[in-house]
């Protein structure tokens, strides 16, 4: 089969390799219909995350038809449509139980092998997926395609991050980046009913989506979101930070917007060294600081009936729309934002 894979900094491929095949009873094969390049392909595609191998099939946003399944799969037939969050997970262990998917100790996050383990991607014509009848889901009636690859990664995120910044009716929330994860934050944190929501970043076609999904925004570019949001707060700062970002600027800046006793709730996966801020700094604040990796399979099942209400134009997240095999341009234009790029979605077959 054809995938787009990993051959370096800044190197992305359209390439043979083998097909994936079943190698446990609980795998099943999924021919990708579609797929998506996320914030998170960019850490690898700019080596900011290193230890993945070359010819590793990139990605970990698909959606697609399942064409072959393992003798204990029971859940799932050939034919069925399928949606997937970004990792593996049994739905059996202490994590699995609690709601941390993410945490699951059997979870694989598709598209990274490292010293010949792993899994590959989504960006590819057919992927494998272990532990299939815990990690799939079928796209239920009145969800496309465009929605179920963001309910498998960045809409489960954004909300994700909403909920671990614990959003309330009476207040006022920031969010950090308004990419696709931060945008997605916006709604988690409007249907969760804050009355307030800034929106920050330096593009103005994002920021015009914040304000679509219902944020102020803030061109952190002529703005100061500091001042902006102290005004409408007594002074004070933002009851909770919502960073979308991952860097140690947009970290600094959350720290810097959050009021004392308010939380920081970061979904952007920072490669720093070390946190943006001292713990004195912490201290002196009496902050709550959050951060992780979504579970995404425990929140897509929340979600299903929002995105069925159609509230919310999500799939005009998706900007540029191209072959599997362009893939590679595609990963230029979203990483660079070019064209104002938002988001990808890449067709297979
Ligand atoms: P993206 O790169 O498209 O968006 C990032 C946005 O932040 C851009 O619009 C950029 O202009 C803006 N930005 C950069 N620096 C800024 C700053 N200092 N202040 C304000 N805005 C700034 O990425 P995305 O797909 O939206 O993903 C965002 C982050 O979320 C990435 O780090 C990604 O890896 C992470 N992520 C985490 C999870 C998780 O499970 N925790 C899941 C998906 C994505
Ligand atoms: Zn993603």
């Amino acid at each position: 089969m054809n995938a787009l894979t990993f051959q370096g900094k800044e190197k992305i491929s359209y390439t043979t390799v083998p097909d994936p095949v079943i190698l446990d009873p609980g795998d099943a094969i999924v021919r990708v219909s579609c797929c998506a390049i996320c914030g998170s392909d960019l850490h690898v595609y700019h080596e900011r995350e290193k230890g993945i191998e070359r010819g590793t099939a990139m990605g970990h946003e698909f959606t697609g038809e399942i064409v072959e399944v393992g003798e204990q799969v029971k859940n799932f037939k050939t034919g069925d449509l399928v949606m997937s969050p970004f990792t593996t997970s049994c739905g059996q262990c202490f994590y699995c139980r609690a709601g941390l998917t993410c945490r699951c100790i059997h979870s694989q996050l598709f598209g990274w092998v490292e010293n010949g383990h792993g899994l590959h991607g989504g960006q590819a014509e057919w992927v494998r997926v272990p532990l299939a009848d815990s990690t799939l889901v079928k796209i239920p009636d009145g969800i496309s395609r465009e929605e179920a690859l963001l309910l498998g990664d960045v809409l489960s995120t954004g909300f994700y991050c909403a909920r671990q910044a614990q959003v309330k009716s009476n207040g006022v929330y920031a969010i950090v980046g308004c990419g696709p994860v931060g945008l997605m934050a916006v709604i988690g944190a409007r249907e969760m009913g804050a009355q307030k929501i800034f929106a920050i970043d330096t593009q103005p076609e994002r920021l015009e989506k914040a304000k679509e999904f219902g944020a102020i925004p803030i061109d952190a570019s002529n703005q100061s979101a500091r001042e902006v949001i102290q005004e409408s707060t007594e002074g004070r700062g933002a009851d909770g930070i919502l960073e979308a970002v991952g860097s140690g600027p947009a970290v600094k800046l959350a720290y810097e917007l959050v009021r004392p006793g308010g939380i920081i709730s970061s979904v952007g996966v920072c490669t720093d060294a070390n946190l943006a801020f001292s713990p004195v700094e912490a201290y002196n604040k009496n902050l709550t600081y959050t951060i992780g990796r979504c579970p995404a399979r425990f929140m897509m099942n929340q979600l299903v009936p929002l995105v069925q209400q159609k509230k919310y134009n999500i799939a005009s997240l998706f900007t540029h729309r191209m072959k599997l095999e362009q893939g590679a341009v595609g990963y230029e234009i979203f990483s660079g934002k070019k064209d104002n790029c938002l988001k990808v979605l890449l067709e297979v077959g």
